[in-house]
């Protein structure tokens, strides 16, 4: 760490930082056992129709269940399983459980269409050439169609993406699998460039919903959030907004015309069965 900072003898040394570096070091390390052991569990949150509120599919967010450290939020490991590569058997690991999972609520709610399932997607797993073969492995054995699946890949993962990077999006969107840009909003890129990405959804960052949290809205925001609405749906793409933590927000959204939306206001990431027994509720 002294030498990071330029080598210079006399820095203090920093006991948590070190404390932190050893925490990553030893998660890092347990990574691979953990998935063999397994340690991870994915959480479900909903996706709620803006118009009527009744549930659209679900969010498939991981979680690792650590014997120490108790449970642990994919910010803590998923940089580190990016970082190692284990990401991929991870990831797939994820993909399987998430659409057998969405497979089983889709065999139960016959009546109210399929349900969706979101997964996410790192940039290692978007650089893997297993990726389109995994998929089609994933969903033929589950017996979910294509279109229920809807694969989430950051705005940032995908700034500057070539021929060869987009090409598996492609031959996934061309199979039926919706593509999400995910975080929407906090990269840097050209909103002209959206035409070139074969993502069909928009799911806009956290950061514009909290203008909205106050009523009235901030209206600065509002403006930005009603343009790119405007401009998505020009596009033919449906826009997701995450992180509604207020009724007043949903009115303002469901207003704007946003299609879709996650929150705690609906709920909060859980347990399968929560995802379910929603479905259910409004489909009678
Ligand atoms: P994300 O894909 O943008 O997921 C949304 C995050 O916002 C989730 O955090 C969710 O719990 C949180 N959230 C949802 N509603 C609200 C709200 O109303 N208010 C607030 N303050 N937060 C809300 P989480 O579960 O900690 O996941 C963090 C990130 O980790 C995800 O961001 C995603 O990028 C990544 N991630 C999660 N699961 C996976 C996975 O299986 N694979 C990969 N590659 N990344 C994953
Ligand atoms: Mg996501
Ligand atoms: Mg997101
Ligand atoms: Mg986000």
């Amino acid at each position: 760490r002294a030498k990071a900072a330029g080598g210079n003898r006399f820095e203090r040394a920093d006991p948590e930082a070190d404390a932190r570096a050893i925490t990553r070091h030893g998660l890092t390390n347990a990574l691979p056992a953990a998935l063999d052991r397994g340690e991870f569990f994915i959480e479900y949150q909903p996706l709620v129709h803006l118009g009527d509120g009744s549930v659209h599919g679900a969010e498939a967010l991981v979680r690792w269940c650590h014997p120490q450290h108790g449970v642990l939020g994919p910010d803590r490991f998923i940089p580190l399983a990016e970082h190692t590569g284990l990401i991929v058997p991870l990831g797939r690991w994820v993909l399987q459980e998430a659409v057998r999972q969405a497979r089983f609520w889709s065999s139960r709610h016959a009546d109210g269409g399929p349900l969706r399932i979101n997964v996410n997607l790192s940039p290692t797993q978007l650089h893997h050439p297993g990726l389109v073969a995994d998929t089609v492995d994933v969903l033929e054995r589950s017996g979910l169609e294509p279109g229920a699946l809807c694969l989430e890949v950051t705005e940032s993962a995908l700034i500057g993406a070539d021929d060869d990077l987009l090409k598996p999006l492609r031959q996934l969107a061309e199979m039926g699998v919706d593509i999400a840009l995910d975080d929407f909003g906090t990269g840097y890129s050209n909103l002209a460039n959206l035409r070139r990405l074969p993502v069909s959804v928009l799911k806009l960052d956290r950061s514009f919903t909290r203008g909205m949290q106050t009523e009235p809205a901030d209206p600065v925001d509002l403006k930005i959030v009603e343009g790119i609405v405007s401009l998505a749906h020009s596009l033919e793409l449906a826009v997701t907004v995450e992180g509604v933590e207020t009724g007043a927000q949903a009115e303002q959204l469901r207003r704007i015309g946003c299609d879709t939306a996650q929150g705690w206001y609906y709920a909060r990431p859980g347990a399968p069965d929560r995802i379910h027994s929603l479905a259910l509720s409004d489909a009678v």
